[in-house]
């Protein structure tokens, strides 16, 4: 799980840098980037071949086109972004890292205090930009609900909120489906926040794989209403190499992560 692709650090931000080591050393040491599609697949037939992994971003912040998408493309790999559908904008595609006049990208907190004040463009995507990045394969796009809002937190009353979050729903699913002519079954948590009632609202919509924040990894035998990720860390490939040994191999990752959630309960 990745978020920012950005060198101007900050919150949930990785740099251009460590971003290009971890996923040269994916493709060095045999690992293949899934699709969407090639995920829900391996999952369906129960058979999920070794080394293989699913990319993901969150948000859709601008330099994920910017630094992450000539990443992908120099080395032939492919990840997901969970777009907020509500926050992508329209006009021409800008320019990447590589060619003249790259934009500047602001930090997290300037991409935040923009959302807040309407100014989107500057901190998000263009639809022109996710269609180039879906016509050269490096990205699939999904949804992370249309206006990233925590309807828990807005909305007492049981019913209201689930309506809330219906509409939502409908709405990120529609603008997906008008945009890129195909409906989506895959849903990201704004802020990995779900419950029970959040997973019945989302089925419904027909979203039948829901990703959270939730540490863990995917086996073949995952609940697809509660799909788990690991954070990517801005560190280098030394790092990533290692956390990749570790959750590849069934029995290690599991004593790790055991270890790991151990030691938050404290
Ligand atoms: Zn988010």
């Amino acid at each position: 799980m990745y978020h920012h692709v950005s060198p101007k650090p900050g919150l949930v931000t990785c740099s251009p840098e460590n971003f290009r080591a971890q996923m040269q050393w994916l493709a060095k040491n045999g690992w293949r980037t899934l699709s969407t599609t090639g995920f829900t697949e391996a999952l369906a037939s129960g058979r999920v071949p070794q080394k293989s992994v699913l990319v993901t971003f969150d948000d859709g912040y601008l330099d994920n086109w910017v630094y992450a998408h000539p990443v992908l493309q120099e080395f032939g790999q492919r990840a997901t972004i969970f777009l907020i559908t509500g926050w992508i904008g329209d006009g021409a595609p800008r320019p990447y890292s590589g060619q003249p006049g790259t934009p500047d990208i602001p930090t997290h907190k300037q991409a935040m205090a923009a959302a807040a004040d309407g100014k989107l463009d500057t901190a998000f995507l263009r639809w022109s930009e996710v269609e180039a990045m879906r016509a050269a394969g490096t990205f699939d796009f999904h949804s992370h609900t249309h206006t990233h809002a925590r309807w828990d937190r807005q909305i007492v009353a049981q019913a209201e909120r689930d309506a809330a979050l219906a509409e939502d729903l409908a709405v990120s699913r529609e603008t997906l489906a008008a945009r890129l002519g195909e409906a989506s079954p895959h849903l990201c948590w704004p802020q990995g926040y779900f419950d029970s009632n959040y997973q019945r609202v989302a089925r419904d919509a027909g979203f039948t794989h829901l990703y959270t924040t939730e540490h863990g990894v995917v086996r073949a035998d995952v609940d697809l209403a509660r799909i788990p990720r690991l954070v990517a860390k801005d560190k280098p490939a030394a790092w990533f190499g290692r956390r990749m040994g570790i959750y590849g191999r069934p029995l290690l990752s599991a004593l790790y992560l055991g270890l790991k959630s151990g030691k938050k309960g404290h």
